[in-house]
């Protein structure tokens, strides 16, 4: 049977000359195989077009950790704590974004990916959640393999029906969060702090995103994770 087709925008890993590059993190792309898709890179490169035709190719889109969104997309000045940006990396992923939610194309996005989706979709994000006191709970820690908070998530939402719980602990990698939620989705995991944590569609298309790492804790620590990439290759098998 033919496997679907993920689409994984590139980020730039070395902007440096002589031999700038363009690539993205091979656990993402692991657990894609895992899950039974293949894994298709969509080139940094300044060419719309070449970002057409991968777009074309794909049968999903996954959206991966990273830089911050520049503050710009959704209209506001930087903050002294914002983080670094990649204006090419911006450009590439919200065309991505928009075409794959305008023709219901299956998205699961990962940290950086929830929110370019919601900055897509015209939402705002927290710039620093500390320096702006959103939350007082630690939510930037550096331990990629380990459960640092627990995530309050709507029964009713496509996460719980996946991960088949309610409640569940996660690592944490972020500064940034959801501020003012974009058209069209909907909150469905928050952390006691109010942070929010897991956004959905609001229509029935697959649209799933999540503000930890999975991509990391299915090998680690709680196999259940890699059910998320398994629903995004399920979905995606709905395009073959
Ligand atoms: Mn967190």
């Amino acid at each position: 049977m033919k496997k679907p087709l993920i689409g994984i925008p590139c980020r730039i890993l070395k902007a440096e000359k002589p031999y700038p590059s363009t690539g993205n993190t091979i656990a993402y792309l692991q657990a894609v195989v895992a899950a039974g898709g293949v894994p298709i890179l969509i080139p940094n490169v300044d060419s719309k077009e070449t970002w057409g035709h991968f777009y074309q190719m794909a049968d999903g889109i996954l959206l991966t950790g990273g830089e911050d969104v520049d503050p710009l997309r959704y209209g506001e000045q930087p903050h002294q704590s914002l983080g670094t940006v990649c204006s090419s990396r911006d450009s590439l992923e919200i065309e991505i974004t928009q075409r794959a939610l305008k023709d219901e194309k299956p998205i699961l996005a990962i940290c950086r990916g929830l929110q370019l989706l919601n900055v897509s979709s015209g939402g705002t994000l927290f710039q620093d959640i500390n320096a702006q006191g959103a939350s007082s709970i630690q939510h930037q820690t550096e331990q990629w393999h380990s459960l640092v908070h627990t995530i309050e998530i709507e029964k009713s939402s496509k996460l719980a029906t996946i991960l088949e719980t309610t409640n569940i602990a996660t690592n944490s990698l972020h500064h940034q969060s959801i501020k003012d939620l974009g058209e069209g989705l909907k909150i469905v995991g928050r952390n006691s702090d109010g942070i929010i944590e897991a956004v959905e569609s609001t229509g029935s298309n697959f649209v799933v995103a999540v503000q930890w790492h999975p991509e990391v804790l299915w090998q680690s620590i709680d196999a259940r994770w890699l059910k998320l990439f398994s629903a995004l290759v399920s979905a995606a098998r709905g395009y073959l």
